[in-house]
């Protein structure tokens, strides 16, 4: 694509804060501005000699100037060297599936994002796809299942969705390239931020845009990246998945992706205030009288703790979980209670949610039912612990 009317390249390599904070430098030359223009055309005209003059065609196929800076701006947090973007998360996460051969045989975690374990069982067999659900933070049974029969695809999601457990990645990408089989993680909670799957093994990264990237609960958004070095497999998946998104649509609108890219200019700051913030609140219910345990990836004590140390850095992400002493109902009475953390799902924005995600989730749900998921925001941390601890006081006078 032909990107010279908003793109002007840096002359030089910058850290990761300073790609997000300046979106890799895009910025009209035509008319100065400082963020890059919103392109809105769906289709484009062609010149007297029949001519793609920026080599855009229709949004399906190219997207628009907006998804390259996107892409490129993504694909450089990550390390990695090449992205795309989608309409949401799992429009990102089923691509891969999607484009896998029929057949094909899939290694994923028991515990990991609820939407995707619901895709697989609803939509994976009648693909054809063989889908083994295994402990992810357990690397015996992870080889076990990989080295029972030929394995296209080795997937994981670290800390997972929505019990923080913890999977040690490159021990996961050696078994998988033993066993000829690519690896895709699910960053969206560390974000590059906290984690870089890239330097531990992985083929491909998948995010959910909607969550810490955009940042301010306004965007629904997807990406995929593609690891840096080239090999066939990484290739050969990648030209399926770029023909998947131009042939099916999932694409992302233009306004949004200006919104997500907005959103990844604070990312940096916002991720290291959320973390400290989410570390302070786990220290604090670590050891309290009204809850069981605290899961929380940062916390010593958490089993997933070692690892995570290992294979994070500057911090353990803003999602932890409560599990309420008592009986289980009192976990979402105190949800119930809660004045400032807003009830609802979703998570990764400025403003601190609290969900019973049992309750959420329905009688599918393999959520343990005394547990509450944080997402935590940009708030005072003093307010945020106040809150919990007056809605905990509430819920068990309830009780009595
Ligand atoms: C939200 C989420 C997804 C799905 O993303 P959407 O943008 O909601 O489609 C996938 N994985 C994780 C870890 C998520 O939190």
């Amino acid at each position: 694509m032909n990107t010279s009317d908003t793109y002007t390249p840096w002359t030089q390599e910058y850290r990761p804060e300073t790609r997000a904070a300046q979106g890799d430098g895009w910025r009209s030359p035509t008319t100065g501005a400082v963020p890059p223009p919103i392109s809105l055309g769906a289709t484009y005209a062609r010149d007297a000699d029949y001519r793609a003059p920026a080599g855009l065609a229709y949004l399906r196929d190219q997207g628009t100037p907006g998804y390259e800076q996107a892409e490129q701006v993504v694909a450089g947090l990550e390390g990695g060297s090449d992205a795309l973007l989608f309409s949401s998360g799992m429009a990102a996460a089923t691509a891969v599936f999607q484009v896998l051969p029929a057949g094909a045989r899939v290694v994923v975690p028991q515990t990991m994002y609820f939407g995707l374990t619901k895709w697989l069982r609803e939509f994976g067999p009648q693909r054809g796809l063989e889908v083994v659900q295994v402990p992810m933070n357990d690397l015996d049974a992870v080889a076990a299942a990989v080295d029972a029969a030929p394995t296209a695809l080795v997937w994981a999601e670290s800390p997972a969705n929505p019990t923080w457990l913890v999977t040690d990645l490159a021990g996961c990408a050696e078994i998988a390239h033993r066993a000829g089989a690519l690896f895709g993680v699910d960053n969206t909670v560390p974000t590059p931020v906290h984690a870089r799957p890239f330097d531990l093994g992985a083929d491909l990264i998948m995010h959910s845009g909607t969550k810490y990237l955009n940042g301010h609960t306004d965007v629904v958004a997807g990406l995929l990246v593609k690891a840096p070095q080239r090999t066939e497999a990484r290739d050969a998946i990648w030209e399926r998945l770029q023909l998947h998104r131009r042939l099916t649509g999932p694409i992302l609108g233009p306004l949004e992706t200006y919104l997500l890219v907005r959103g990844i200019r604070t990312l940096y700051p916002r991720m290291r205030q959320i973390s400290a913030t989410a570390m302070a609140v786990a220290e604090h219910f670590a050891a309290h009288p009204l809850i069981r345990r605290v899961a929380y990836p940062g916390l010593p004590t958490d089993p997933g703790h070692e690892i995570a140390a290992r294979q994070m850095t500057g911090g353990f992400s803003g999602m932890l979980s409560l599990h309420v002493d008592g009986p289980w109902q009192q976990s979402l009475r105190t949800a119930n209670h809660c004045e400032l953390f807003i009830r609802a799902t979703s998570l990764g924005g400025v403003e601190s949610l609290v969900e019973h995600r049992y309750t959420f989730e329905g009688p599918d749900s393999t959520s343990p039912k005394d547990m509450l998921r944080l997402s935590i925001g940009l708030e005072s941390p003093a307010d945020l612990v106040a809150d919990l601890e007056q809605a905990l006081e509430k819920a068990v006078k309830e009780d009595r």
